[in-house]
């Protein structure tokens, strides 16, 4: 006889924030992942490159903090 296994929903441990810049060259905008050195970035949209504006880390590290990683964000219609 073969057991039904239940697996409750798991809540997020961890979170990256997303951030876009405009593109000079085309407009668009391009996502970039926790964009913290100031990189050149090459647009997805219409492959030039372009230099951003880096975030500051210790921004990042306060809303991961206001927000345990991502668990304080979750639905509380499944907590
Ligand atoms: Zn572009």
């Amino acid at each position: 006889m073969r057991k039904k296994t239940h697996i409750e929903p798991v809540p997020p441990d961890g979170m990256e924030i997303l951030f876009f810049y405009q593109c000079p060259h085309c407009n668009r905008h391009v996502p970039v992942v926790n964009p913290i050195e100031p990189n050149m970035i090459v647009c997805e949209h219409c492959a030039k490159r372009f230099p951003i504006i880096p975030v500051d880390d210790s921004v990042l590290n306060y809303i991961r903090i206001m927000l345990a990683g991502g668990k304080a964000a979750s639905s509380p219609d499944f907590i």
